[in-house]
């Protein structure tokens, strides 16, 4: 509880960002601080929505998945599978479009990243309208991968983004309105 409430204080808050209206909420001051950090990896060790031996490899969402979901898979013996913005990777990829608030969208993967039946858990930084989590879900699916859960470490509260997922195991760390 200690390291939960000592990791939440880190958090920076940045109001009108990246837009007017938009409470942002601000992960490097946990990554930047050495207890931070090992907290952040522990709580998502510990927080697992299912059993470690329950699926393949981890997932991670650019560009914040990035930078702790390899340590996640890392601590657990994984593999772990980049989901870019389109336009990164090099072909073959296999992608999937999605709808934001204002526009189009696109996540891929390289086309061999999943293999058919994999399991994979999905890890991001923030879940708030589950947009882009559901993204991952379904170019995963599309892969041949199965979805094992979720993890997150932000929840924003009010907003059903965990329940658009479907039924699938998640965990957040910290929840904040
Ligand atoms: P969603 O698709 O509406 O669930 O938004 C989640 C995505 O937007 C995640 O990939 C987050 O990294 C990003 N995001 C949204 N709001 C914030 C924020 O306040 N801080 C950091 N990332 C955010």
């Amino acid at each position: 509880r200690d390291k939960a409430e000592y990791m939440t204080s880190l958090f920076r808050s940045v109001l009108g960002f990246p837009k007017e209206g938009i409470n942002f909420r601000d992960f490097m001051p946990v990554l930047e601080d050495a207890k931070g950090l090992q907290i952040l990896l522990e709580g998502l060790e510990k927080a697992l929505p299912v059993p470690a031996d329950s699926f393949d490899s981890v997932a991670g969402l650019e560009a914040r998945g990035f930078l702790f979901g390899p340590a996640l898979a890392a601590r657990l013996g994984k593999g772990f599978i980049a989901v870019r913005k389109a336009g990164k990777l090099p072909p073959p990829v296999i992608g999937e479009d999605y709808t934001l608030e204002y526009g189009q969208a696109r996540v891929e993967v390289e086309s061999d990243a999943v293999s058919s039946g994999e399991r994979v858990l999905i890890v991001d930084d923030l879940i708030a309208t589950g947009g882009t989590a559901k993204a991952a879900t379904d170019l995963i699916r599309k892969c041949g991968g199965t979805i094992a859960g979720f993890s997150f470490v932000m929840q924003l509260e009010g907003l059903d983004g965990i329940d658009s997922l479907g039924p699938y195991p998640t965990s957040t760390l910290v929840s904040m309105p």
